[in-house]
């Protein structure tokens, strides 16, 4: 695919994301069943990490992007509102984190209704973007309920066209990778056989991927979660990382939502 226009002035879209998955990260992550100590690495994420996330959005004066399972809006109503009400984009995370894969078509639209309508009594927002296991029929389902984007895939550096059944989706694929994650070097659990990274080994993966994104004028989609990155250590170097990228002309920090809108126009 050819080189995205990219707004006025734009060399390079930096999306900030954070999928707030709290105690179900475990259960997506685990075969075994999570343990106490598991699901209080859970709780740390809307409790603890969350804050310190938004507090140095609110400093760096960065608007973000937050994937939140319904059924998490629901148990943490507090946290749902803090991220709506400081001006950051409220998107789909599923209802309780669900595998599509596994559902029926007519199950999965359920699911993705329920998960909306409680994105929407929690924080008044109507989420137009998702974040989902994909299955056969996500697509279409989420073409039908008039999402704008999804964002999983990792079949490209920047964002294109879907596919749904039957021919072309309005929507867009804003795609993601497990370099701009922060799982891949830093969490961890008991019996989990993965490396502990320090931060400022990430950073340099970080910076080294941006850069490449910046010099190719592609885009970054950070993939992060409270309860990995709200560690102050961490947030710190996040924070050291965004303001590197910060100071280069022609990054355009945005939600995910205003680079889909931005695609669908630039994209035809
Ligand atoms: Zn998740």
């Amino acid at each position: 695919m050819g080189q995205i226009s990219w707004p006025d002035g734009v060399r390079c879209p930096v999306v900030l994301s954070f999928d707030l998955d709290a105690e179900l990260l475990w259960n997506v992550w685990l075969t075994r069943e999570p343990s106490p100590i598991d699901i209080s690495q859970g709780v740390y994420g809307p409790r603890v990490g969350l804050p310190r996330v938004l507090a140095m959005l609110g400093r760096q004066e960065v608007r973000g992007t937050f994937f939140v399972p319904g059924a998490i809006a629901e148990r943490y109503p507090e946290a749902a509102k803090s991220i709506a009400s400081a001006g950051h984009e409220i998107a789909h995370h599923g209802y309780l984190h669900e595998d599509c894969s596994k559902l029926t078509k007519d199950e999965e639209r359920k699911m993705l209704i329920q998960g909306g309508d409680a994105l929407f009594r929690v924080t008044g927002v109507r989420p137009k973007g998702a974040r989902l296991s994909l299955g056969k029929t996500t697509i279409s389902n989420l073409d039908d309920l008039g999402f704008v984007y999804e964002s999983t895939l990792m079949d490209d550096d920047q964002p294109y066209r879907l596919h749904s059944e039957g021919g072309k989706s309005r929507m867009i694929e804003l795609p993601v990778t497990f370099a701009f994650n922060d799982t891949s070097y830093f969490a961890y659990t008991f019996g989990l056989p993965k490396p502990f990274l320090t931060p400022r080994e990430v950073e340099v993966v970080y910076r080294d991927e941006f850069d490449a994104m910046y010099r190719e004028q592609k885009y970054c989609m950070f993939m992060l979660h409270p309860q990995v990155i709200g560690r102050a250590s961490r947030l710190d170097m996040l924070e050291r990382t965004v303001e590197y990228m910060k100071s280069k002309p022609g990054v355009w920090f945005a939600t995910a939502l205003e680079v889909a809108e931005h695609c669908q126009h630039a994209l035809g």
